[in-house]
């Protein structure tokens, strides 16, 4: 038996963060996780395998629409699709053998296995118990899908079987228009797979800005992406090949049905806390099997924490670090903090969709009075010349202080430039200190600038 100042149960971007961090702090740290690998949902299933495909089919299809309008003549690339899974594959293992590195330089154990808390203080992995004074649970989230709907990670997949899929599928059904459901289906859509998407709401990104739900859809419908919205999927049968998808429209309650070879099931995901033994401990969990924390990351149980997509909040792999980099402070002796209201989103379509604080429906919603700055990439030079004009950047002000509440990108890069907003927002930035900013020429970021100054006296290029 070892005992440890803190054990993490999972290394996920939440937990790999949070062990890193407490061993900096001088705390004697073990991190548990089952995976054969480190790194989580995150680095082996979600964020880096998706980008290294929708990075390749981005070139493929730079390739295919915009090369010979650059003078760069010949045949498009054909895809080896065994091959793109290799390159995808290398990118996992080279991140995830980076947090096997990062664990050894911080001195971090790794209990390989499952664990599970028999009792506070106490960490199990195999027929190993562990004394920890603190225990971060870190365990993250897995898909959910419909009732009914059997996921067999062949015909009918999750996001993970839909990254490693042993063909190119002639046509899918991605059922949901979420972040999950857009990226993989514009990865298989620029493979040239007929990429239909059923949705239950009538707009697909829930929760995000109504202008930017409605100017993705359009660029991704003339991607080639087909949208089902307002319906309600009802079954998925299958062959072995095949699978057939009912739907109900839920404006007539009528029928209808679609096939494809591949179904994808990206209708979120939920919490995962199994084998754990949380109950059995008496841990608070919320209706929606997220465990209970306080504003300091601890459960009702003294000693152990939670963060996480094992908690409440959105499921993104930043907010994961985020707390896992405060909790570890806080057990440290020092003041972790989360700031919820700043959190960036990215959906990493081509283009990228980006935003942070507060909707334009939002405000309404709450009756703030606000002003709003916008600027469309077709008069950003950078934008223009690389043909990914589409799309704008939306800056959202309180009326009277013209303090920043909100930003709404759709554009080149929108991801890496919502962060200035995300740092003027931290500083209580108001919009002309935005404006205000000499920003370089010509880059994507003059964009924002152009925004900002909408929110004041107008832009100088629209
Ligand atoms: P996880 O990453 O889920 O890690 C939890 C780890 O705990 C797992 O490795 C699991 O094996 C381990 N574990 C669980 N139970 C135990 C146990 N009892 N004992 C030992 N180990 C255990 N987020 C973004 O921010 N950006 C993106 O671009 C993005 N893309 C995504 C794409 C896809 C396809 C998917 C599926 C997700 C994506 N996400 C993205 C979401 C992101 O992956 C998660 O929000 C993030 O991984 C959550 O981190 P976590 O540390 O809470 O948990």
């Amino acid at each position: 038996m070892a005992s440890y100042d803190v054990i993490v149960i999972g290394a996920g971007p939440g937990g790999y963060l949070a062990a890193i961090r407490c061993s900096q702090l001088g705390l004697k740290t073990a991190c548990v996780e089952g995976r054969e690998t480190l790194g989580g949902t995150c680095l082996n299933v979600g964020c880096i395998p998706s980008k290294a495909l929708l990075h390749a089919t981005h070139q493929l299809h730079e390739a295919e629409h915009n090369f010979v309008t650059m003078g760069l003549k010949g045949k498009s690339p054909s895809v080896d699709w065994k091959v793109m899974q290799e390159y995808k594959d290398t990118v996992v293992s080279q991140n995830t053998g980076g947090i096997e590195f990062l664990f050894k330089k911080n001195k971090i154990d790794w209990l390989k296995g499952w664990g599970s808390i028999p009792e506070a203080g106490k960490v199990k992995v195999g027929d190993e118990v562990h004394e920890a004074k603190n225990i971060i649970v870190a365990t993250g989230s897995e898909p959910a899908s419909l009732p009914g709907i059997e996921i067999d990670e062949k015909i009918v997949v999750s996001s993970t079987g839909a990254l490693a899929l042993n063909k190119i599928p002639k046509k899918m059904i991605v059922v949901g228009a979420g972040v999950i459901g857009l990226e993989m289906g514009s990865v298989y859509a620029r493979l040239g797979t007929e990429v239909t998407v059923v949705e239950f709401l009538d707009h697909i990104t829930p929760g995000m800005d109504k202008e930017v739900q409605r100017n993705l859809q359009k660029i991704l419908k003339k991607q080639g992406m087909e949208f089902i919205l307002n319906s309600a999927v009802q079954s998925v049968e299958t062959t072995k090949t095949k699978a057939k998808l009912t739907y109900k429209s839920r404006k007539d309650d009528s029928e209808s049905t679609l096939e494809a070879d591949v179904v994808l099931i990206a209708t979120g995901r939920k919490p995962y806390t199994d084998g754990l033994g949380l109950s059995e401990l008496g841990v608070e969990m919320t209706e929606r099997g997220q465990i209970k924390t306080d504003d300091h990351f601890s459960t009702n149980i003294k000693g152990i924490y939670a963060i996480g997509d094992a908690i409440t909040g959105p499921m993104l792999a930043h907010k994961a670090e985020d707390e896992g980099y405060a909790v570890s402070d806080i057990i440290g002796g020092k003041h972790g903090h989360v700031n919820y209201g700043v959190i960036p989103s990215v959906i990493y379509t081509h283009p990228e969709v980006a935003s942070v604080g507060k909707t334009e429906e939002q405000l309404k919603d709450e009756g703030r009075a606000y002003k709003a700055g916008k600027f469309p990439f077709m008069g950003n030079a950078r934008a223009k010349a690389i043909f990914a004009a589409e799309g704008f950047v939306k800056i959202l002000v309180d009326k009277e202080t013209d303090r920043i509440l909100g930003a709404h990108i759709v554009g080149p890069s929108a991801g890496d430039l919502i962060h200035e907003v995300c740092v003027a927002m931290e500083f209580g930035a108001s919009a002309q200190d935005l404006a205000l900013t000499c920003h370089a020429h010509p880059t994507y970021s003059e964009a924002v600038r152009e925004a900002a100054l909408a929110c004041g006296d107008g832009p100088i290029h629209a």
